[in-house]
């Protein structure tokens, strides 16, 4: 999405040749035009897949999880956070390591929004090493629910969590990606 990368250029904040702040985006503010352009363009790329729901994790994938599950007329479920794993019994749970925190969280999905009915399109903000992407396929095949496909706005492509996505035979669709960030300088792929 052209209108993407441009708003990355304007608003990305190179931190490391690892990380790009983009809280005047994604993290911290959300640009509601450009969100429900980016809902319109994966339910586009996934409208014939039958999706039941929507499912992203807390918090920055919300917004563009959100426009998504409108655009295709379903609900969106989020993966709570939480920092200590309190006995939980009826919810379906993942630890996986968190890239900007630095901390390890568990993501808790409840079984009463997610079933073997279901037909499930997981969206994020970011993906680079995967584990919130891998903590979240985990709790959907636990759930009986099916995988349609992944739908992720930024795709770091010189980390290896993509990768390993489509390694695993899942459709993942992102809508900027980025190739270095080496140099001060962002440089998308395409
Ligand atoms: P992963 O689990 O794929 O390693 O990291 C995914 C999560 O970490 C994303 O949901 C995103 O919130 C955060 N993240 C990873 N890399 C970056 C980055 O370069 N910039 C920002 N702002 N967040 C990132």
């Amino acid at each position: 999405m052209e209108l993407l990368k441009q708003k990355i250029v304007e608003q990305g904040v190179i931190v490391s040749d690892q990380v790009l702040k983009l809280d005047g985006l994604l993290n911290h503010q959300v640009d509601p035009q450009l969100t429900m352009q980016m809902g319109k363009e994966f339910a586009k790329r996934f409208g014939d897949q039958g999706v039941t729901r929507v499912i992203t994790v807390e918090s920055s994938g919300i917004a563009v999880a959100f426009a998504t599950a409108y655009e295709l007329g379903v609900p969106l479920v989020f993966a709570r956070r939480k920092k200590t794993l309190l006995a939980e019994p009826d919810m379906l749970c993942e630890r996986v390591p968190s890239f900007t925190k630095g901390i390890v969280t568990d993501i808790l999905v409840s079984r009463d929004f997610l079933g073997e009915n279901d037909r499930v399109l997981f969206i994020d903000d970011i993906i680079a090493n995967g584990d919130a992407a891998r903590g979240l396929i985990r709790i959907i095949a636990r759930s009986g629910a099916e995988l349609v496909g992944a739908g992720i706005v930024i795709e770091k492509c010189f980390q290896p969590g993509a990768q390993a996505i489509r390694e695993q035979g899942i459709r993942l669709e992102t809508l900027a990606r980025i190739a270095s960030l080496e140099g001060g300088r962002i440089t998308f792929v395409d």
